[in-house]
């Protein structure tokens, strides 16, 4: 007997059904209800973590306080449910067989022929039990990647058939997530492809519990009856999920349609509360009502897959909702801005956001990106490589050091203002080598990041190798762009911002990472405001 439930998420037919976003939904209206929930991906890749994939393969690289580089749909927990995830909440096949191969080589095995069945899914499940184990939560939400079927997926499958069965009925249930697609020709909705990915779960020897079927049309009764029947599930367990406007929606419309109550019911879970969802609906409501509008450019080389900025983009649906703005980011592309269209380009733009990122290519878009908005009074926000580029534009064309560069970029700039860290100059790895995970940050009294924080002493999330030289520090502050925030125990440059401009910070850290739906963050709140304040003076000057 377990004291955790344990809940498996998995998809069939087809993937980018958004798995995360009904995991983070059905963990949202537990939690209203009072039950401790959290949520793991498991992802069948074969990388350990997805710290050194490209953005286009997988979207943005989302990073945990405890310093784990982590699929995206991370994000969607954190912000759906205010509460921290970690490196046990993501773990991928690379990961599994890495640790198994290090017990192997100690001895652990003790003479065994190392397999599949049990080494790897005895791993799999005892990471899928840590978080259970823990005591800090009732219920594990486990949405294992891929699609049914697949081969990487298999494993994974047969460790969920066996904990079920060890687990024992009602506290192990499994959702699956199909696809109910709308033929035109035909004018009708197709049960077909769900009725055969759940044959295939079941060909593993899985039931599925639940039914939730993406759609882009409404489920009729007779369809639900008819999905019912031949999955082999109950009619009120065949949940419809229609597309919605916005994934806040989502946790809203699961409810309506009763996801939590039968999941409740199949866990044998008291189901005497109404959930609480002021706070979500309040959001929505600000969310849904703005009262202004603004347009924000996001300046980036990835911007082709909106889900390379995923947290950028939901921070500033958070800040636009504090702040009742309907925020309008415009995503250009670094590498198109030259000299002669840099004005055409920004044009419209009321804010300025430079992105994260590594590598040369489109570098000197940013740089210009920035000059812009420093000598256009623009509001701007620079983050990580945005920062960087920042205090590259502003040693260039401030402090006439033309061939200013990070080291990352020109390895013989004669000025590097971004540089390695001495501990770092001999690392050759990539995987996990940079300054990851949360770290301390003071704010220097008086400054801009001090009032909009509200705090001096801050903790904020990091993944980069370059830092701030300390070395032009005081060149810098004397022209007038000033280190705000620093590590308290390192000396590193943490903030820099330009106190005669209205609103220029960078950062080194990620602020998106922490922004929830519960708590926009401070420095996007605060430069949304600040993008406002400027525009409507702006306006009234013209009107004057
Ligand atoms: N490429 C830069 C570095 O490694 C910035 C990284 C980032 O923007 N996340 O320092």
């Amino acid at each position: 007997m377990s004291d955790t439930k344990y809940i498996f998420v998995t998809g069939g037919v087809t993937s980018s059904l958004g798995k995360g976003i009904i995991a983070a939904s059905l963990a949202k209206l537990l939690q209203a209800r009072g039950y401790r929930t959290t949520i793991q991906k498991l992802d069948p890749y074969i990388n350990v973590d997805p710290g050194t994939l490209n953005p286009y393969e997988h979207g943005e690289c989302y990073v945990t306080d405890d310093g784990a580089e982590t699929d995206l749909d991370l994000g969607h927990y954190e912000r759906f449910l205010n509460v921290r995830t970690s490196q046990a909440n993501n773990v991928t096949t690379g990961r599994i067989y890495q640790s198994v191969i290090e017990k192997e080589r100690r001895g652990e095995f003790l003479g065994k022929t190392v397999q599949v069945v049990p080494h790897i899914t005895n791993e799999i499940k005892e990471r899928i039990q840590i978080l259970g184990k823990s005591g800090d939560y009732d219920i594990v939400i486990t949405e294992i990647g891929g699609t049914v079927g697949d081969i990487e997926s298999l494993p994974y499958i047969e460790s969920v058939r066996q904990l079920l069965w060890e687990l024992g009925e009602h506290n192990g249930i499994v959702i699956h997530l199909t696809l109910v697609p709308f033929l035109s020709a035909a004018g009708e909705l197709k049960t077909k492809p769900t009725q055969h990915s759940v044959k295939t779960l079941m060909e593993s020897g899985i039931k599925a519990d639940i039914l939730v079927c993406r759609t882009e049309h409404q489920i009729s009764e007779d369809i639900k009856e008819k999905l019912a029947l031949f999955c082999n599930v109950r009619k009120e367990a065949v949940i419809q999920s229609i597309d919605a406007s916005t994934i806040y929606d989502v946790p809203l419309l699961m409810q309506e349609e009763g996801l939590d109550t039968v999941t409740l019911e199949k866990l044998d879970l008291p189901n005497n509360t109404e959930p609480n969802l002021d706070q979500w609906k309040e959001f929505l409501q600000r969310h849904k009502n703005p009262k202004h509008k603004v347009t924000i450019g996001l300046i980036g080389k990835y911007v082709e897959l909106p889900d390379s900025y995923k947290s950028i983009q939901e921070a500033f649906i958070h800040a636009g909702a504090a702040n009742e703005v309907d925020v309008e980011v415009r995503s250009v592309h670094s590498e198109h801005l030259s000299a002669k269209n840099i004005d055409k380009k920004m044009m419209g733009l009321d804010g300025i956001l430079v992105a994260p990122g590594f590598g040369e290519r489109g570098i000197e878009g940013k740089v210009m990106a920035v000059r812009y908005a420093r000598e256009n009074n623009i509001p701007f926000l620079g983050i990580c490589l945005g920062m960087q580029m920042a205090v590259i534009e502003f040693a260039r064309t401030v402090l006439g050091l033309e061939n200013a560069n990070s080291t990352e970029m020109d390895s013989e700039t004669p000025d590097p203002v971004i540089s390695l860290m001495e501990e770092q100059k001999s690392i050759t790895d990539m995987g996990g080598t940079m300054r990851l995970g949360s770290w301390d940050c003071h704010l220097k009294e008086g400054s801009l990041v001090e009032k909009v924080y509200g705090s001096s002493d801050i903790e904020e999330r990091h993944r980069h190798r370059y830092e701030f030289n300390n070395k032009y520090k005081e060149q810098m502050e004397e022209a007038g762009l000033v280190a705000s925030g620093f590590n308290p125990r390192t000396g590193l440059v943490e903030v820099v911002e330009i106190p005669s401009h209205p609103w220029f910070v960078g950062v080194q850290y990620h602020p998106e990472y922490k922004s929830t739906v519960a708590s926009p963050h401070p420095l996007f709140v605060g430069f949304v405001k600040a993008v406002l304040t400027q525009k409507q003076k702006q306006n009234n000057a013209s009107l004057a």
